[in-house]
């Protein structure tokens, strides 16, 4: 969130509640840069839910982490940027639509998958390397496999 004031873009969020009928999120925010405090008022259904990562931590979404996770998956692929932030915005609307409160990082790397699968297959296999963290070369050829099966069924 923009500062109001001087525009800078690191803002603290010093508290935050519901309002109405829990729609709304007031948000207090301090302006790192220039220390002018201003309120927001947000969409309650705007505000994402916690990623809870397979080590039980849980963080906030971050999108910059996951364009730059899928920007490495598909380095030097014939996929335009715009396909990837529809892919990023897709992410986002789920996971405002789930409404819970917190979800799986599991969960969204799924979802990115099934995307890339559709974009590029090699930016796929990539992806699924890094996040599934494919134990052993036996495991990595076994989703090639089932890749090619795949398209070949299509293809046919
Ligand atoms: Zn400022």
């Amino acid at each position: 969130m923009r500062c109001m004031y001087c525009e800078a873009e690191d803002t603290k969020v010093i508290d935050s509640r519901l309002v109405g009928v829990g729609k709304q999120v007031r948000r207090r925010r301090r302006c790192l840069h220039c220390g002018e405090r201003f309120t927001t008022y947000e969409n309650a259904e705007l505000s994402l839910p916690r990623i809870v990562k397979r080590d039980g931590s849980r963080v906030n979404f971050d999108e910059q982490k996951l364009r730059a996770g899928m920007l490495r998956a598909l380095e030097k692929r014939p996929v335009a940027a715009e396909s990837i932030e529809a892919v990023i915005q897709q992410v986002k609307h789920k996971l405002q639509g789930i409404g819970d409160r917190e979800v799986p990082a599991r969960m969204i790397g799924e979802w990115v998958m099934l995307a890339l699968r559709s974009l590029d297959e090699v930016a796929y296999v990539r992806f699924a390397s890094v996040y599934r963290s494919f134990q052993d070369v036996k495991a990595f050829k076994e989703e090639i496999d089932r890749l090619t099966e795949v398209t070949e069924s299509v293809t046919e």
